[in-house]
């Protein structure tokens, strides 16, 4: 860190600082300077009386860290909170889920819904969030003009939503958006094949191929409960992970949501192929899908990121509380 300028914009004095690096330290009685936006300085507090500030900020009682990235989630659901509660995975989806979905979901559903959802990530610290869903573009849209920065996972499913009919026009819909936004300093754009069981071998073949050619991150619901596991190998007479693999959708670029139901040779494979796991603990017990087994991940060298999945199966986009959003259950009078 380079030596602090004698103006700065803002001074921050905090009761802790905890950085990214150097990793594992929490520092006390220091404070942060910024100066065009970026952090000049991270100093002990009393170096700091030297220092001309426009704005001074005392936040005693206070942790100050980087803000949160929330891997996965579908942020525009945040209007589906509390809809169709205690339901497994597939009944949830299929006889509720996609059903409100083809009624309700429009561009300006997703544009509100995301402005809800960064209201409340921002209030949990989270300021980088991946998305995955319908109407990308509002949702990008909606990103910048918040100044919020974002991972954007275009969907492609085999079958029709409002959005698009097939995989073909999922597809180059979600590319148009990514020539769209290619200079934005926010929001970066890449594939969402929804998951094994939506979309095709071909169509993930295909995306697979594309996004090797664009360099272009794809994020994929995987393994999310041992039913999902079982159908597949009934079906192709293989585990969903070795599929991917099979089609060339395994490697660095690869983000794998849920992974609860994981073999030791499934760990193996993730971790030789250099694919990351994003853990959504809260959805999983909420849809009662099963438990990502993240100690024998990292233990295994595997990349593990944290997300919320949407505010329906979750209801709380903080994704490091452990208290669900609590409902009156009788109505108020
Ligand atoms: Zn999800």
């Amino acid at each position: 860190m380079s030596a602090p300028a004698e103006t700065v914009d803002t001074l921050i004095h905090p009761g802790w600082i905890i950085p990214v690096a150097p990793s594992g330290q929490v520092l006390e009685n220091h404070s942060l300077a910024i100066l065009d936006g970026q952090i000049a300085a991270i100093l002990p507090r009393a170096e700091t009386a030297r220092i001309a500030a426009a704005e001074v900020f005392e936040l005693p009682g206070h942790a100050l860290l980087p803000g949160l990235v929330n891997a996965h989630g579908h942020a525009a659901m945040s209007l589906l909170r509390g809809y169709a509660d205690d339901l497994a995975l597939m009944p949830w989806l299929e006889q509720h889920i996609w059903p409100a979905e083809g009624r309700h979901v429009s561009e300006e559903f997703v544009a509100d819904g995301v402005a809800l959802a960064i209201a409340e990530m921002l209030r949990a610290g989270t300021t980088t969030f991946s998305d995955m869903y319908f109407y990308p573009d509002a949702c990008a849209r909606t990103a910048q003009r918040m100044g919020m920065r974002c991972q954007i996972s275009f969907p492609v499913l085999d079958f029709p939503t409002p959005w698009a009919r097939e995989a073909d026009e999922y597809i180059s819909k979600g590319l148009a958006l990514r020539d769209a936004v290619k200079h934005s300093r926010l929001v970066s754009v890449g594939f969402g094949p929804h998951a094994p069981y939506t979309v095709s071998h071909p169509n993930l073949a295909k995306v697979a191929m594309l996004a090797a050619e664009l360099d272009t991150s794809i994020q994929i619901h995987l393994h999310e409960t041992r039913g999902e596991v079982l159908q597949a190998v009934e079906a192709h007479g293989e585990r969903p992970l070795d599929s991917l693999h099979r089609l060339g959708l395994l490697g660095p670029r690869t983000q794998c949501v849920h992974m609860t139901d994981l073999g030791e040779q499934d760990i193996a494979l993730l971790a030789e192929t250099g694919a990351h796991v994003v853990h959504c603990p809260k959805s999983n017990m909420k849809l009662a899908s099963g438990a990502c087994p993240v100690t024998r991940l990292l233990a295994a060298g595997v990349n593990v990121a944290l997300g919320t999945d949407s505010a329906a199966s979750n209801n709380s986009l903080n994704p490091v509380s452990y208290t669900h959003l609590t409902l009156p259950t009788t109505p108020y009078v």
